[in-house]
């Protein structure tokens, strides 16, 4: 029973020119996403959210996602101190958290099935070459699910 189109915050941000940059890979150690968030964040908009309203967005608490900006979360704090989180930033950085820990979780020939939410060993792993990438394709010996992965050994140099 909440409804979130209501926002009181005028939104008068001056576009400040100190618009700190951070590296993008904010992907040290492994944090572990909420499904929640996994779910919902493909789908917040192209605007400035502040910690609240993407915490009510989200469902989770504003300490959770403080936490996240300590360790790389993209965002930008204005002229008055307030920190402002751009959704499809966002999206961006939880697809790169997400990417980075099943990879890490992943040994050889293994890959993640979505059907069974899980890393699996797949069977019958065939490399597939598609331009400048090489996928691991194969097949989850669970559900019989198709598996394509990106291999690592497709870096160019
Ligand atoms: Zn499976």
């Amino acid at each position: 029973m909440h409804d979130s189109g209501n926002s009181t915050t005028s939104k008068n941000t001056s576009c400040s020119a100190e618009n700190k940059r951070q590296r993008s890979d904010g992907t040290r150690g492994t944090i572990k996403l909420p499904h929640v968030v996994i779910v919902r964040a493909p789908g917040l908009l192209p605007m400035q959210y502040t910690l609240t309203e993407l915490g009510d967005e989200l469902e989770i608490p504003g300490r959770t996602l403080r936490e996240w900006l300590a360790r790389g979360l993209p965002h930008t704090r204005d002229a008055r101190g307030h920190i402002w989180i751009e959704g499809r930033q966002f999206a961006a950085w939880v697809r790169a958290v997400q990417q980075a820990r099943l990879e890490r979780k992943l040994g050889e020939g293994q890959a993640y099935c979505v059907k069974c939410r899980r890393p699996v060993e797949l069977r019958n792993p065939t490399s597939v070459r598609r331009g400048k990438q090489f996928l691991l394709s194969g097949i989850c010996p669970d559900c019989g699910n198709s598996i394509y992965r990106g291999s690592r050994h497709g870096q160019s140099k």
